[in-house]
């Protein structure tokens, strides 16, 4: 039986980013996905001409992971606004933008009574000094951002109904229990670009970057689901559907963090789960930006017409909508709950709206509570890696460095061998 130099478990994001690393650097490489493609929690289907993603996914295309990983143009990115549309508990809606990128709201952004000069003072004090020292303010004590939030003294509505509804439908946490510190590097992460998705879905990343995986010379088999790894003298036995037996020098395991323990023995990390529901329209809805319930009077945390920003998401003449919903064991929303809270986010028109899919995601994204840095590191064992969000930050970023770095781990420990 062939040795292979490195075994690569999972291909989602981390696993082919340390795919294309080891290859690049001349090992040979295999990777097993028990998926149909790759790109584990990044998928895009087409479903009777609408593009759909599992789950409402934004690219953020000023992730340095990002950048270093593809061509970005090539992902053809559109961008939404960079606003947010709010239900207010009087059933008003106020807008809130960008003021350099979307001037025109900065009127709308004034009148909402969101922006209290209480609440900008406290943003600043929490925003301000990672947006200007990020290294000082990432060595500090970290906490939770609720307890972040409170230190700031941004206590009023720009909290309540705008950064936390927004915030948990990002981290999939309503409890403002993520850690302090990621939460203030990711809205910096967003000051250079506008978030957008790539014109043909989210799915583009990770095949942009299996083609990439692949052109370096790495092998990428789906359909190959790993049922048990087993350490035998100096190498590694993987067993996989439709292989066998196959061995390695070194395994990176790269699966997300609930399928953890099928593998390895480990704890599996905590995570959260999304509920998205795609409904298509006939008439175009009210407006183009993500539309946040700030009273929460139902399950729908943000809903965005996709095909406002990316027409190609819908077929001609129809219009794509999203709302996405925190997904818990104990919190099952339904059809009903969603129309009558989509009736109070975008009008009685809504209730024409077919319901195409509804995805559930329970693992969509690893729970991150404080501190934010805390040793994670990729080898575990002789020979045995670790890849995946779960060992970083849940996001996109997070994967593509867990990748890079477990990759990097590979090659240090074969350098000394
Ligand atoms: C709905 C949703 C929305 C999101 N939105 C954003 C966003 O807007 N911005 C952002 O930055 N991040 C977002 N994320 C997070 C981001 O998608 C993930 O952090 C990232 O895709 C995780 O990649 P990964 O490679 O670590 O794990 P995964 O994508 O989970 O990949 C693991 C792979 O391992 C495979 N696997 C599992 N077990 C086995 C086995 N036994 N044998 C072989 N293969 C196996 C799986 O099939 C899968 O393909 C979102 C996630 C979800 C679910």
């Amino acid at each position: 039986m062939q040795t292979h130099d490195v075994v690569v478990i999972g291909a989602g994001l981390a696993g082919l980013r340390c795919a294309v690393e080891l290859a690049a650097r001349g090992r040979e490489v295999v990777v097993l996905e028990a998926g149909d493609r790759v790109g584990g929690r990044q998928r895009t289907d087409r479903v009777d001409g609408f593009t759909l993603d599992r789950g409402f996914h934004v690219l953020n295309t000023a992730y340095p992971a990002v950048r270093a990983s593809v061509d970005i143009d090539r992902l053809k990115v559109r961008a939404f606004p960079t606003a947010v549309r709010v239900r207010r508990a009087d059933g008003s809606m106020t807008t809130l933008g960008h003021p350099l990128r979307h001037p025109q709201l900065l009127p709308a952004t004034l009148a909402s009574g969101l922006a209290t000069p209480r609440d900008l003072a406290g943003l600043l004090r929490w925003f301000g000094p990672i947006a200007l020292r990020p290294r000082v303010a990432v060595t500090r004590a970290d906490r939770t951002i609720g307890e972040g939030w409170d230190a700031a003294g941004l206590t009023g509505p720009l909290r309540t109904d705008v950064l936390s509804p927004f915030f948990s439908g990002v981290l999939a946490d309503a409890s403002e229990s993520t850690s302090d510190t990621y939460v203030r590097l990711l809205a910096r992460s967003f000051l250079p670009a506008a978030a957008g998705l790539p014109r043909d879905g989210i799915g583009m990343l990770p095949r942009a970057l299996a083609s990439r995986a692949r052109a370096v010379g790495a092998d990428i088999r789906v359909g190959r689901a790993v049922s048990r790894l087993r350490r035998r003298e100096n190498r590694w036995e993987v067993r996989a559907l439709g292989e066998g037996r196959l061995l390695a020098r070194d395994v990176v395991v790269a699966v997300g963090a609930e399928a953890l323990n099928t593998l390895i023995d480990m704890p599996v990390p905590a995570t959260r789960g999304l509920q998205t529901w795609w409904f298509a329209a006939e008439e175009p809805p009210a407006s183009a930006i993500l539309t946040l319930d700030g009273a929460r009077e139902g399950p729908i945390v943000n809903s965005l017409a996709i095909s406002a920003t990316i027409p190609q998401a819908a077929p001609r003449g129809r219009h794509l909508i999203q709302a996405t919903c925190l997904r818990a064991p104990d919190r099952v929303a339904t059809e009903a709950d969603v129309r009558a809270q989509l009736s109070r986010m975008w009008g009685p028109g809504s209730a024409s709206w077919e319901l195409l899919r509804r995805d559930d995601i329970p693992h969509a994204l690893p729970a991150l509570p404080p501190p934010m840095r805390r040793p994670s590191p990729a080898r575990i064992a002789d020979g045995l890696y670790l890849a995946g969000d779960h060992r970083e930050t849940p996001s996109i970023q997070g994967a593509l460095v867990s990748g890079v770095r477990a990759a990097r781990s590979v090659l240090g420990a074969t350098v000394r061998r």
